[in-house]
């Protein structure tokens, strides 16, 4: 087995281990300008295919995860009323993450529910 060789597989929720569906056009929000989806478990997630687009994309994420919320977005605090998570390596070409020459992000948010 060679150190280059690696198992594809395709792309889990890193909260609750479901597969997801392929990132698409989020229609919520005319700002949206990044594939993403949302996960059964409530988690969202956006889709940054060149690695550079981190912090935009995170937003991104965590305004699905509010539901369009621009202000509740920008005023959570990590661990407190969110979690985050990430799937690296990622190809949309082929929905498969590991893929030869893959380098993308999907950033995943989770909001804590509220007691
Ligand atoms: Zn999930």
């Amino acid at each position: 087995m060679g150190l280059l060789e690696r198992k594809t597989e395709p792309p889990k929720c890193p909260f609750c281990g479901q597969l997801i569906d392929p990132p698409r056009p989020v229609e919520d929000d005319p700002f949206f300008e990044f594939d993403g989806g949302a996960c059964s478990c409530g988690a969202a997630y956006c889709f940054d295919p060149t690695a550079r687009n981190g912090g935009a994309v995170m937003l991104q994420a965590m305004v699905q995860a509010c539901h369009g919320d621009w202000d509740r977005a920008q005023n959570l605090s990590l661990g407190l009323d969110y979690v985050e998570g990430f799937v690296t390596r990622y190809s949309a070409l082929t929905h498969r993450v590991n893929a030869p020459g893959a380098f993308g992000t999907i950033y995943f948010i989770r909001l804590k529910s509220k007691k």
